[in-house]
């Protein structure tokens, strides 16, 4: 039978946790001598005022304590328990997409914290950031072997955060070789990822649903895809008969794989190279405009400390999205950081886009689509957050 070593909250604190949330802070643990020297990434139970609160791995130089994996104390971790979250995400994708191609794996969402998996049909890449999951990597490829038998995993571990946790960033191979290429399938296009130069995991599923809706109020109008990176919107739009469909990206590398895209599909549109401010300033002064302007940034708002100047930039950026949207058209905003709430960006653009003087209606709001699941007592892992507006 496991044992892991036991660590105890400080009395009537882990209120959180013991309501259900797999997080346990730093400040929250009694940081005995002992459980301070424990290397980072050990599994331990977690013991409460009453009761265990189950097992998780700890770590003393991370702000978050100890992430959970099980509600048992003394639970194994080891290939079974990886195959049966991983083979219960599956199915939960399965129930959602018909094609394989998904966030396998959304970290806490599917009780798996620091791991996240996007699978392209044979192909997976992972990315872990944190300590407890990094010691964890073996036994994970072992069950991911089992579950899926890919032909290839990548571990993207290059994600910025990991530092926090006192890890190394590396990518390489943890089966199989690199692809140089990978394709996607999604609402019926196909598009192009690069895994080891492209960003994060090489594609944002995270977007699937809001793509799908854009393209659907596209026939007939023109759209400006702003931070288009491989063509997510671009592409699908065109394909659903947008009259003329224009992307902006700052990475040459991002254009390329978006014009393979618009190729693979027939879709007719065209790619730009420039800085999505100084484009949009450039096109008010042309009195150029587009009847659907999507913006899909990057994180305006990284870091907590970055909440005021990353939500001016927010309202800048809707202000100058409208300027550029035709009479009676629609606005597509949205912000990949976790750092702002849903309220705060909505007012945001609320603020940016009234400025111009328009009339606007909000006529969807939406965050991620169902593969990437949100733990019920993390709201704050909900990181997506879409706006639609249509405009007098
Ligand atoms: N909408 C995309 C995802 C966008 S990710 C999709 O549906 O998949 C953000 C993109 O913004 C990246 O491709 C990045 O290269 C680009 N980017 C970052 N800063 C930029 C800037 N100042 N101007 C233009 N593009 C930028």
């Amino acid at each position: 039978m496991t044992k892991h070593k036991t660590i105890r909250l400080k009395p009537k604190s882990g209120r959180r946790a013991k309501a259900g949330a797999p997080w346990i802070f730093s400040n929250e643990i009694d940081m005995t001598p002992d459980t301070k020297a424990l290397p980072p990434g050990t599994l331990v139970n977690v013991a409460g005022d009453d009761r265990v609160l189950g097992t998780g791995y700890f770590n003393p130089k991370s702000l978050i304590g100890v992430r959970l994996l099980d509600a048992e104390k003394d639970a194994p971790i080891g290939k079974a328990f990886f195959a049966a979250r991983l083979g219960r995400a599956r199915a939960l994708r399965e129930a959602l997409y018909d094609k394989p191609y998904y966030r396998l794996v959304h970290a806490e969402g599917d009780g798996l914290p620091g791991l996240t998996i996007d699978r392209f049909d044979d192909v997976c890449v992972a990315q872990v950031t944190t300590a407890g999951m990094e010691a964890l990597i073996e036994p994970m490829l072992e069950a991911l072997d089992e579950v899926l038998s890919p032909r290839a995993v990548v571990l993207r571990n290059d994600a910025p955060s990991r530092a926090l946790e006192g890890l190394d960033n590396y990518v390489r191979a943890g089966r199989g070789e690199i692809p140089s290429r990978i394709a996607i399938e999604e609402n019926g296009a196909r598009y192009f990822g690069d895994l080891a130069g492209g960003q994060k995991t090489g594609w944002y599923y995270d977007q699937r649903e809001h793509r799908a809706f854009m393209a659907g109020l596209a026939k007939g109008r023109s759209v400006l895809d702003a931070y288009c990176y491989a063509g997510g919107f671009a592409v699908l739009a065109a394909k659903n008969g947008a009259k003329e469909t224009v992307g902006i990206d700052s990475s040459q590398s991002a254009l390329s794989l978006a014009e393979e895209a618009a190729a693979a599909n027939k879709a007719a549109c065209s790619f730009l190279k420039a800085d999505v401010f100084e484009e949009l300033e450039r096109l008010i002064v042309a009195k150029q405009t587009f009847d659907i302007v999507i913006a899909d940034p990057p994180p305006f708002v990284k870091a907590r400390k970055d909440l005021e100047p990353g939500a001016r930039a927010y309202r800048k950026l809707a202000r100058l999205a409208a300027s550029v949207t035709a009479k009676n058209g629609f606005v597509f905003l949205a912000s990949c950081s976790h750092n702002i709430p849903m309220d705060r960006f909505a007012d945001e653009c609320a603020l940016g886009i009234l400025r111009t003087g328009r009339k606007a209606s909000l006529i969807r709001q939406g965050g991620a689509g169902g593969d990437h699941p949100v733990h019920p007592m993390l709201p704050e892992t909900a990181y997506l957050k879409a706006l639609v507006y249509a405009l007098d």
